[in-house]
C-alpha cells in the first residue's frame, strides 16, 4: 500500500492520480478536512485524517512527526507527497526523523526493489536518474506531473482519525509562522492561468504593467514577470515566474522584454507557446522562444490591444 500525502492545492490531486497510476493500493492523507465524495470518485477507499491541536497553520515539525507516527502505524510500502512547500518540508522531518531517504521533486516513478526515479535538479535545468533503496519509499512527486487514475470510482472513502502522541519538543519548535495572509484578487492564478502576460526590465515602469494587464484580460490570462520587475517594486513576488518564483506551464507565455536569463527559462520553459517580444534578436528567450516579434513592447503591445478591440467590436 502507498501513502499519499494530500494538501488542498489542485496539484495534490495530480499527485494523487499519479501515485495511483503505480498500480499499488493507495490510501490518502491530510491534515485537515477530506472531500470524501471526491476521493471516491477518485478512486480512494480510505484517508487517514491527521488530528492534532499543535497541527494548525504551518507546523512543518509537529507535521513531519505526526506523518512519522502514522507511516510507523500502517507500514506502507511508499508514501508519496505533492511537491509543496509545506507538504515537502513536512516530509523531510519524516525523513529526519526515520533516517530515510527523501526524494523530491520526481517525476517519473516506478515501484520495485530499488524504486527507480527520475527527478527534476538544478531548477528543471537537469533530470536525474535515481534508484531508491529504502523500505518506505520517501518521494514528493513535482507539480504538473498527472497521471490516468487506474481504479474506477468506489462507492465511499472512509475516513480514519489518526491522533499523534506529539512530543512536547514537535509543539514548540515551530519556527515557521505566519505572519500575513494575501488574497488573491481572481480565481485564476499564475500556476493556473492558460495565459501568462510576462514583463520585464524593458516593461519599464509599473505603470508600463497597464498594457500587460488590459492584454492578459483580453486573452483570458494573468500578469506574470521577471525577477527585474520584482526587485524593482513593480510588481508582487507572487507575480514572479522563474526559480525562485512559480514554476508555470500556460497555453500561451508571452514574455515581453524579458532576456530569458536561466533562472526565467526554468520557470516557463514547459509553456506549450512561447512567444517573445523584444528589441534585441538576439535575447537566449527569443532563440527559445515558439514564436518571437523583434520590435519595442511600448509600440507592439498597444498595436495588439487595438486589433483585439477591433475584432471583439466587428
Ligand atoms: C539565485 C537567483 C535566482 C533568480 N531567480 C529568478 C527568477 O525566479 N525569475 C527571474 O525572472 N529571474 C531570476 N533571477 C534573475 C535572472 O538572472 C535575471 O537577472 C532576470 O531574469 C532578468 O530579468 P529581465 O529579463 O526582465 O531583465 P534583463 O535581463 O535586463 O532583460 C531585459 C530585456 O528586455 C529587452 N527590452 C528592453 N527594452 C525593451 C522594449 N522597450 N521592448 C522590448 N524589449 C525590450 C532587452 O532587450 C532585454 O532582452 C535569479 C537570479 C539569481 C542569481
Amino acid at each position: 500500500m502507498i501513502l499519499a500525502v494530500l494538501d488542498d492545492s489542485p496539484a495534490a490531486l495530480d499527485m494523487l492520480a499519479y501515485t495511483q497510476s503505480l498500480g499499488q493500493q493507495v490510501e490518502a492523507v491530510t491534515f485537515g478536512a477530506a472531500d470524501t465524495d471526491d476521493l471516491a470518485k477518485r478512486g480512494v477507499r480510505a484517508v487517514h485524517r491527521i488530528a492534532h491541536d499543535e497541527l494548525a497553520d504551518c507546523a512543518p515539525a509537529a507535521s513531519g512527526e505526526a506523518l512519522s507516527q502514522l507511516i510507523e502505524h500502517l507500514r506502507p510500502e511508499g508514501v508519496v507527497g505533492v511537491c509543496s512547500d509545506a507538504v515537502t518540508e513536512a516530509m523531510a522531518h519524516v525523513a529526519a526523523i526515520t533516517g530515510l531517504p527523501l526524494a523530491t521533486n520526481c517525476v517519473e516513478v516506478s515501484t520495485g526493489d530499488p524504486w527507480l526515479l527520475t527527478r527534476v535538479r538544478g531548477g528543471g535545468m537537469l533530470l536525474e536518474e535515481a534508484e531508491l533503496h529504502a523500505s518506505p519509499a520517501l518521494l514528493t512527486i513535482a507539480q504538473g506531473v498527472s497521471g490516468d487514475i487506474g481504479a474506477g470510482p468506489v462507492e465511499s472513502c472512509e475516513v480514519r482519525e489518526f491522533t499523534p502522541e506529539l512530543t512536547e519538543a514537535a509543539a514548540t519548535t515551530q519556527q515557521a509562522r505566519i505572519v500575513e495572509r494575501a488574497s488573491r484578487g481572481s480565481g485564476m492564478t499564475l500556476a493556473t492561468a492558460p495565459v501568462i502576460v510576462s514583463g520585464g526590465r524593458g516593461v519599464g515602469s509599473a505603470d508600463g504593467y497597464r498594457a500587460l494587464e488590459e492584454l492578459a484580460e483580453r486573452l483570458g490570462g494573468v500578469v506574470g514577470c521577471s525577477r527585474v520587475a520584482t526587485n524593482n517594486g513593480w510588481r508582487p513576488h507572487s507575480d514572479q515566474v522563474g526559480l525562485t518564483g512559480t514554476k508555470v506551464a500556460p497555453e500561451l507565455y508571452l514574455a515581453c522584454g524579458i532576456s530569458g536569463a536561466t533562472q526565467h527559462w526554468v520557470g516557463c520553459m514547459d509553456s506549450k507557446v512561447i512567444m517573445a517580444v523584444n528589441t534585441d534578436p538576439e535575447a537566449p528567450l527569443v532563440r527559445r522562444a515558439t514564436y518571437a516579434v523583434i520590435g519595442d513592447i511600448h509600440e507592439v503591445l498597444p498595436a495588439v490591444i487595438d486589433e483585439l478591440k477591433a475584432r471583439s467590436e466587428g
